[in-house]
């Protein structure tokens, strides 16, 4: 007789994620305002962007072109003509009562972005490309800033500045191809490096210019309708989005499994209890009665304009990884660290044009670079080694003019200074020795100072080679050439 063991149901999560990006321009989306983060509440404001009533908006140019750039590095394909819509929505952080957005006709549409997964070894890297929907632009809201309650007065109050009402942002909404907490973090650091590379926004998510929104269900493997969309808001980390998303995979499935139905909802990321919390129902996009925005004529490009821009995207992180790994032989994982930013990238690649080995150039920037770059809390731009001097070090280690013992012990002056690392050993009379003549004579009197360490290897001790090498770069303040004195050493000791 056949017992049926219930077999445990696998499921899988389906994860979009909606992200906001502050672009950096210099003024405001539709008005001449300050974007300025961190400047006295209510001191950047004007009646456009406070929705007085007889202005009219006009478009920032320079936010048309972060939009499309940041389109066109995202693959999509960017519309020619678009515009401008209305979203009722009422709230005290929009003035106007109506934020100004794109609804059917945004910029750009239909691209794709590949996030790299590595493994908990650190190796095999995998490429997984995640849809983009489509990108729009769109002016920020005002912050609240809730107060408390007054008790002598018997209210709670809230406070609101309107510095953030009418910063640009763009909106860029992936299609439903993530499948863990992993990747949607993955996929979120990745935007945020193309922003930086790009250099149209700092995607800094501590002051709120990268902001992440996840829509997220789960179902069982082979179901092919979808389980209820649950919204999560709040996370303002890569860390949190990743254990907000594991978190709320674990809820649901424990749901489905209780029969308690996953209910349509906007849940916030309770950072301190490590859970998500019900915050609203979710609005369905009728509740905010989009209509085409009157004030503002619709955009047109022409396509030499797109073309132009086209040639002035820079070489994307994605790309970078990828010649890194082919062309320069880095690892997968050395090419991720060097190209997390544009800067590094660049110096190191300045480093590699000046004729020094790849390898050797991420070992040197990966290693003592960074550390000193993370004590003094400097960026590499400001580092006073430049890339041909670094290129000069690496090449008189190679050429066996000085040990890279002796390279490790200039640097900090190197870092410090700067100059060329040549003059700095002919100044200190740091050259490797190399000479056999004088090898020679340093062995013979490391030798002669320790006849009891002789004798003891000459009955098998082999081990003390390494006391005699060590010995002799004593006695030459580091500077023989360690090979050759091993060599040397082996011949004499054998003799
Ligand atoms: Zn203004």
């Amino acid at each position: 007789m056949n017992i049926a063991t219930p077999t445990k149901i696998q499921y899988e999560a389906i994860i979009g994620l909606e992200t906001h990006c502050q672009l950096s321009t210099h003024t405001k989306i539709f008005c001449g305002c300050s974007t300025a983060f961190g400047t006295p509440p209510n001191t950047n404001i004007c009646p456009v962007c406070m929705g007085m009533p007889g202005v009219l908006p006009v478009l920032n140019q320079t936010v048309l072109e972060y939009a499309v750039k940041a389109g066109l590095a995202l693959n999509c394909h960017i519309s020619l003509f678009s515009k401008f819509d209305r979203k009722q929505y009422f709230y005290p952080d929009l003035p106007k009562n109506y934020q100004i957005s794109q609804y059917d006709l945004p910029i750009a549409e239909n691209g794709w972005l590949e996030i790299e997964l590595v493994d908990e070894s650190g190796l095999n890297p995998v490429q997984k490309r995640v849809g983009i929907t489509r990108l729009h632009m769109e002016e920020d809201a005002g912050k609240l800033v809730h107060a408390g309650s007054d008790r002598l007065a018997g209210s709670s109050y809230s406070l609101v500045d309107y510095n953030r009402t009418g910063v640009p942002l763009i909106e860029i909404v992936s299609e439903p191809d993530i499948r863990s907490g992993k990747e949607a973090a993955e996929y979120a650091q990745e935007l945020q490096r193309i922003i930086r590379y790009l250099g149209v926004g700092d995607g800094n998510m501590q002051e709120g210019s990268l902001r992440c929104d996840v829509n997220i269900s789960v179902r069982p493997i082979g179901q092919q309708k979808f389980g209820t969309k649950v919204e999560i808001k709040n996370m303002n980390s890569f860390s949190a989005i990743q254990r907000a998303i594991d978190y709320e995979i674990e809820r649901q499935i424990q749901s489905i499994e209780t029969n308690i139905p996953v209910i349509q909802e906007t849940r916030l990321w309770d950072e301190s209890n490590q859970c998500t919390m019900s915050m609203r129902r979710k609005e369905g996009s009728s509740d905010y009665r989009y209509f085409p925005e009157p004030d503002l004529t619709p955009i047109e490009l022409s396509s030499g304009q797109l073309k132009n821009w086209q040639g002035d995207l820079p070489e994307l992180p994605a790309q970078k990884r990828h010649r890194y790994v082919s062309s320069f032989g880095l690892s997968a994982y050395d090419a991720r660290v060097l190209t997390e930013d544009r800067p590094m990238a660049e110096y190191f690649e300045s480093v590699i044009a000046a004729g020094a080995n790849p390898k050797q150039s991420a070992n040197w920037i990966m290693g003592d670079i960074t550390a000193h770059l993370k004590t003094t809390k400097q960026s590499i731009s400001q580092l006073s080694i430049n890339p041909s001097d670094l290129a000069e070090l690496i090449h008189l280690i190679e050429a066996n003019t000085i040990s890279s013992k002796i390279a490790k012990e200039i640097l900090p002056e190197l870092l410090v200074h700067g100059g060329s690392p040549q003059s700095l050993i002919d100044q200190k009379g740091l050259t490797q020795i190399s000479d056999t003549g004088l090898l020679m004579a340093a062995i013979d009197k490391v030798l002669t100072a320790n006849p009891q360490e002789l004798e003891q290897y000459r009955q098998g001790k082999t081990k003390l080679l390494g006391f005699f090498v060590g010995q002799v770069m004593k006695q030459t303040g580091g500077r023989a050439d360690p090979k050759l004195t091993n060599q040397l050493l082996m011949h004499k000791l054998t003799d």
